[in-house]
């Protein structure tokens, strides 16, 4: 996936909408909806609604840390063990095993983060 379509796929995750309303005053710029307002990917004029940079941004990232499910559904693992699990397979390479788990997942990148929380909302598509 490119770093638009993570971005793309996380808001969607996080509650934005994609721009349905032939009638949208914004259609001139790429944007999603979110609680009826229109957020844009670049900075654009006189709007400071932005569609946070998942891929770049810890800050966005922590949004849906956040919101990641705690409770185990179903007798699987919850989301949020999932989302370690993910992380712990992209960060800790076998010959270091006993490596401290917890720093090295606090060592993620954004896009790392991003490709986990995908990956845990059965999202994430291989490929670039
Ligand atoms: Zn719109």
């Amino acid at each position: 996936m490119t770093n638009d379509e993570i971005r793309i796929a996380v808001a969607i995750e996080c509650g934005f909408q994609g721009c349905t309303d032939s009638h949208c005053d914004d259609r001139k710029a790429q944007h999603l909806h979110k609680n009826g307002k229109s957020f844009f990917f670049e900075l654009f004029t006189l709007s400071n609604r932005r569609v946070p940079n998942y891929p770049l941004s810890l800050d966005a990232c922590a949004e849906f840390e956040k919101a990641l499910n705690p409770t185990p559904i179903d007798n699987e693992y919850s989301e949020i063990d999932q989302y370690a699990d993910w992380l712990i397979s992209m960060l800790v390479p076998p010959e270091f095993s006993n490596y401290n788990i917890a720093w090295l997942c606090a060592t993620a990148t954004p896009l790392q983060r991003c490709e986990a929380f995908l990956r845990v909302k059965g999202k994430w598509k291989e490929g670039a």
